[in-house]
């Protein structure tokens, strides 16, 4: 080993020497390769940069590492050689930046970037300055080397109590960034998958490394192998980061995404503080960033729509409708938020505008209660309509093509039920006179009473009381006797002998005279019997009027 150190020691005070005992160009060109490819590396990060710290960790963690290779290699060409050591020490500015950069990328891939204030940064850079401040003024106090240097190694990998550390530092450093990163994949799990473990593995190479260093058992001696190490740790953690999955972004891309999402949503801890919150729902609600931090419920105070959610709902989804902000629905949800442990750590709101759709549905329902009413009056018209058709209208009573349908219906079932179905014809006596002497509107006055009259004393659904025609009524009792027809017609026939209608001042009276038939005995058809009952009128007319005829009873009586 001596020997080495010594013609070492002659190779930096004479560079004319053909043989140059430091110089190894295989070490110097693999070093320089590993140097390309940091900057290549570095190169690509650069790139990536608008992604985010982690990219930048990256590219400053690759720059060192390459400055680092680069100026180990321009010392083992054993080219320009001011001093023999110049290069050597040179690599230091890389060395010292390597664990600071590695560190911060640990951070920032973890999501930890936050803990990266500039006070912390200033920190982390204390130790490297004075370490380089340390080994460039050396010469005047030895606490870096302390004489290890003329050893003249072509490494630095002893030295005092500086050296020892820094050293310390260092691997400190790396050790916490290591179990940073081994505490993100055993907690993320699949999520980060093959990506993680190859961030892992690239951490991985440096310990080895310096395993192989201290147990001395390198198979390319005085060659610090570290600057390789941390090449290959680059390159795992680009190619993690830019070829498998590109992960760094998706934080970026949620942020986005939050940011340009229509639908607002804030997000409050345990004692109802705004800790996040968007652009819609800054929009939507009129607020600013300057909401996070400050109590919801006070943040909210004009809308007690929404202080009622803080108090009450932890989960759900409703609407609610709020004058406050420009007469707005709004619809929101509340989702719980839980941490790992399944602690409850506070609650999401998402909401969204819906009143257009409030809108657009009020008045679909105001256009359905229209039909709706538009629907029951075409009814309540329908059956105007068919009452109109059966019923004339001054008397209210049935019209006569109300009567010629039912008459078969009804006699036919008295036909099969073997029963006696009576007619009456009405017919009010010197109508016309009537008329002419008190007027027509006094005759129709007569005719609503007699309506009246008739209808007050029939069945509904039994009997079937109608306007025959002018002056002329029919009633037909279905299921009755010849004997009771008779009765009921004489009890019709005094009823109306006895009112009075009122026309003007006047109280004014009629007469009305009543034929009689009955279905079987006096024909087998509507007609028939009509006719009949016709024939018993006539004679109750040629017999003096205001009496009642059934026919065949020869002797009509008079009361
Ligand atoms: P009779 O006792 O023989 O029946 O004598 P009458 O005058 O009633 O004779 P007729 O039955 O021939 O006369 C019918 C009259 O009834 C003719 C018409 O002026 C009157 N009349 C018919 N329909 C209406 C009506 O709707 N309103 C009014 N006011 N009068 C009517
Ligand atoms: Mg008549
Ligand atoms: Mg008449």
């Amino acid at each position: 080993m001596n020997e080495t150190v010594d013609l070492q020691i002659l190779s930096t005070l004479d560079q004319t020497l053909t043989v140059e005992p430091t110089q190894n160009l295989l070490y110097s060109l693999l070093l320089l390769v590993a140097a390309l490819a940091c900057g290549y590396i570095a190169a690509v990060a650069w790139k990536r940069v608008q992604i985010g710290p982690t990219a930048s960790s990256i590219v400053l963690f690759m720059l060192a590492s390459a400055w680092w290779g680069l100026t180990y290699s321009i010392h083992w060409s054993g080219f320009f050689h001011s001093s023999g050591l110049f290069w050597l020490d040179a690599t230091y500015l890389g060395v010292v930046v390597v664990p600071t950069t590695y560190f911060a990328f640990a951070l920032h891939y973890t999501g930890n970037g936050k803990w990266l204030t500039r006070r912390i940064i200033a920190i982390l850079a204390i130790e490297p300055v004075l370490t380089l401040i340390m080994l460039w003024t050396d010469k005047y106090h030895g606490w870096f080397f302390a004489d290890n240097q003329a050893a003249g190694r072509s490494a630095i990998l002893d030295g005092g109590p500086w050296f020892w550390l820094n050293v310390t530092y260092s691997y400190l450093l790396i050790l916490i960034a290591f179990v940073i990163l081994v505490r993100f994949a055993h907690s993320s799990g699949s999520l980060h998958g093959k990506q993680v473990n190859i961030i892992l593995a690239g951490s991985l190479v440096p310990w080895v490394s310096s395993v192989i260093s201290v147990l001395n058992i390198s198979p390319v001696p005085d060659l610090d192998l570290t600057p390789f190490a941390f090449t290959l740790t680059g390159i795992a953690f680009a190619y993690a980061l830019f070829r498998l999955n590109l992960l760094s972004i998706v934080p970026v891309a949620r942020d986005a995404l939050v940011e340009i999402m229509t639908d607002g949503f804030f997000v409050v801890d345990l004692e109802n503080n705004v800790v996040d919150i968007n652009l819609a729902a800054q929009e939507l609600l009129g607020l600013s960033k300057l909401s996070i931090g400050r109590n919801a419920e006070e943040l909210f105070r004009n809308t007690p729509e929404l202080v009622e959610l803080y108090k009450n709902v932890r989960e759900g989804q409703f609407e609610f409708f709020t004058e406050y902000y420009g007469q707005r629905h709004l619809d929101m949800r509340v989702v719980s938020l839980y941490d790992d442990k399944n602690k409850f750590t506070g609650r999401l709101y998402i909401f969204r505008d819906i009143s257009k759709q409030k809108t657009v549905e009020l008045e679909i329902q105001k256009a359905n209660e229209q039909l709706q009413q538009q629907i029951s009056e075409i009814k309540t018209l329908q059956a105007e309509l068919q009452r109109q058709a059966v019923r004339d209208p001054l008397t209210e009573l049935y019209n006569r093509r109300y009567l010629e349908e039912t008459l078969e219906k009804e006699l036919s079932r008295a036909d099969r039920e073997g029963t006696t179905l009576c007619i009456l014809m009405l017919d009010i006596d010197h109508f016309k006179a009537f008329n002419d002497t008190y007027g027509h509107r006094a005759g129709d006055a007569v005719l609503r009473e007699l309506g009246k009259l008739l209808l007050q004393n029939t069945r509904e659904g039994g009997d079937i009381a109608c306007r025959y025609g002018g002056e002329e009524f029919v009633i037909v009792f279905t299921n009755t006797s010849l004997q009771h027809a008779e009765q009921r017609a004489e009890e019709f026939r005094k009823a109306f002998e006895t009112m009075l209608v009122s026309v003007g001042e006047d109280q004014l009276s009629a007469t009305v005279s009543i034929g009689v038939a009955a279905f079987p005995v006096h024909g087998s058809t509507g007609e028939e019997v009509l006719h009949a009952a016709d024939t018993a009128l006539y004679r109750a007319k040629e017999a003096g009027r205001n009496r009642t005829v059934v026919l065949d009873h020869p002797q009509p009586r008079v009361t």
